[in-house]
């Protein structure tokens, strides 16, 4: 799977996304990320991405030109059948698990990451969605893009240690949330208080541990 990003900072993410899980994604050549410096497809001397906006209003709203240059250029360089252009966006549809596992059998996707007071509408032409990962306003569209890589990524054969840990947790059934987890101590002391962990879960019996665990998994 490739991602690309597009964006007017493209080592924002690094860190992120060179640790951990998607770091070892990397390393087994599942996953590539790379991330496009939205000025790249400008052409005045500022190189500037952004403009005010038409009938006036607070803030700049980003250009539609680079980035039309971008995905232009993007997609011609990709010559994949599956890519999908995602707009990041406070508007758009609201990022799920379903949705994640939908994407999880793409092969490339690239993300459009908006600043300052958003993109001009236009842009919308040129996406396939239109994506918001929930219902405040960021600055930019960067860590939207960064949560749909991270949820995407860990539900790729061979990306999770246990592919287990994708079958059993939290919304891996529509409105079925993980049941509670606990590891050593068995009791945990803290000042005067004691927080045992439930009997059932040192039983060893897991006929038991299942009827529980089913009895705990809340529903959305
Ligand atoms: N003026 C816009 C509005 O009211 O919807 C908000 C623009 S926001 C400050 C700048 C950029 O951050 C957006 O273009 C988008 O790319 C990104 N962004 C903000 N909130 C987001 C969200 N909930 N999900 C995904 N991206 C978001």
């Amino acid at each position: 799977m490739l991602f690309n990003i597009i964006t007017i900072f493209p080592e924002i993410l690094d860190s992120y996304l060179n640790e951990g899980m998607i770091k070892r994604a990397i390393g087994k050549k599942i996953v590539r990320i790379k991330t496009h410096n939205l000025r790249d497809w400008t052409n005045d001397k500022h190189r500037s991405v952004d403009d005010s906006p038409y009938g006036g209003g607070a803030g700049m709203i980003m250009k539609a030109e680079p980035i039309y240059k971008a995905l232009k250029q993007l997609k011609i360089k990709g010559r994949v059948k599956k890519a999908k252009i995602v707009l990041l966006s406070a508007k758009g549809k609201k990022w799920t698990q379903k949705m994640a596992r939908e994407y999880s059998k793409l092969d490339e996707i690239i993300f459009v990451c908006g600043r300052y007071e958003g993109v001009d509408e236009r842009v919308l032409n040129f996406v396939d969605e239109e994506i918001s990962i929930g219902d405040y306003v960021l600055t930019g569209g960067e860590l939207g893009a960064a949560v749909m890589i991270d949820s995407i990524t860990r539900l790729l054969p061979g990306v999770l240690g246990n592919a287990e840990s994708a079958i059993s947790e939290s919304h891996s059934k529509e409105g079925v949330l993980e049941y509670p987890q606990y590891t050593r101590p068995e009791v945990l002391k803290i000042g005067k208080k004691k927080y045992k962990v439930p009997e059932v879960l040192l039983s060893g019996d897991h006929k038991k541990i299942a009827e529980w665990r089913s009895k705990r998994s809340p529903s959305t």
